[in-house]
Order: structure tokens, then C-alpha cells, then sequence
């Protein structure tokens, strides 16, 4: 076999086995060519595919991810059982690490309790409920005719408050969560 040949064919090896090794970084900069990022301290937005839901969506480790999740995993390793990566900014598309954090289920729907009581406004049948008890609609109601009843007893709402707001068409900044709870 002529010395070159050789030599190539050991340099193909070589590049192969480096690219397997570098399958983490070659993710990462898929992932940051569909990321605007903002100045300062601004959101970065994932400007790639996206949820019907509106959270970014990536295609990674043969699986399609929500890329809060992907980011995270980039930069500080998976992410433990049961534990969510949450936004302090509240923009679902936004992956800049500095605005993410870990968080359980309970610390998400506290954080979101917290950031909204005073930020938007309850009229109407939104009224008659607090954001609270909004997020424990989306939670609940799987379409059950005794949950429905149970939440509208519950609450002391009609069946069309509860559907208004399982439609997302009353509190509209909580219907991200519907699939959250329901993924
Ligand atoms: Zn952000």
C-alpha cells in the first residue's frame, strides 16, 4: 500500500474519532445559529422551530427537546430527574443562561404566582379567580366531566369560565403552562 494512502486513511480515522468526541460542541453550534441574541442583558431568542405552544423546539441526541432544556444540558450537564429549567424572564423562547435556573414543578407554578399577581390583570371571569387558582384550572382539567364539575364547584365559576380559560382565551399569559402540565 503507498505511504500516502496510509497515512490518509489513519488522518480519516483520526478526524473521525475527533468528531465523535466533539458531538457536544457541533450540537451547540447548530443550536446558536437559530439564537438571536439581545444586548446587554437581554433575552436571547430561539428564532428556530417551535412548539405549537411557542417553546422552541431542537432536534438533539435523536429526540426533539425544548431548548431551555438543550442549553442547560450544553453547559452544565443533564438535568436531574424531575427537575425543570425555568425562565426568570418569563420569554419561553429565551435560552440565555444567566435568565435560566432549575426549579422543581412547585418552585415554576410559585415563580409564576409571584411574577404575575401584580403584573396583569383579573377581569371578568378572571375575576373570580385567582392566578393561582387559574394555573390549578390548566393543571386539572383533562376534559373529565366530573373534573370540570369538581373545578366549577370548587371555584364557584361557570363551565365557559373554566373553558375560557383551558382554551387560553382567559388568561392567556397562564396557557403555556396547559401543555406543560398535559405534555
Ligand atoms: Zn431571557
Amino acid at each position: 500500500m503507498p505511504r500516502h494512502n496510509y497515512k490518509h486513511s489513519e488522518e480519516a480515522k483520526r478526524r473521525m474519532s475527533e468528531a465523535h468526541r466533539k458531538r457536544l460542541p457541533i450540537a451547540s453550534v447548530r443550536f446558536w445559529k437559530k439564537v438571536k441574541k439581545g444586548l446587554g442583558k437581554a433575552c436571547w431568542e430561539w428564532i428556530g422551530d417551535k412548539y405549537p405552544d411557542g417553546y422552541g423546539r431542537f432536534w438533539y441526541k435523536g429526540d426533539n427537546w425544548r431548548v431551555n432544556r438543550v442549553v442547560w444540558e450544553l453547559y452544565n450537564g443533564s438535568i436531574p430527574e424531575g427537575m425543570q429549567v425555568l425562565h426568570r424572564c418569563d420569554n419561553p423562547l429565551c435560552v440565555r443562561l444567566t435568565h435560566l435556573f432549575l426549579g422543581t414543578y412547585r418552585d415554576n407554578i410559585d415563580d409564576m404566582v409571584a411574577k404575575g399577581r401584580s403584573i396583569k390583570g383579573e377581569k371578568s371571569c378572571q375575576a373570580k379567580l385567582t392566578e393561582a387558582q387559574a394555573i390549578e384550572v390548566l393543571q386539572w382539567f383533562p376534559g373529565c366531566g366530573v373534573r370540570l364539575k369538581y373545578l366549577m364547584y370548587k371555584f364557584g365559576v361557570s363551565g365557559s369560565c373554566v373553558e375560557l380559560i383551558r382554551s387560553g382565551r382567559n388568561w392567556k399569559h397562564l396557557y403555556h403552562l396547559h401543555s406543560k402540565f398535559h405534555q
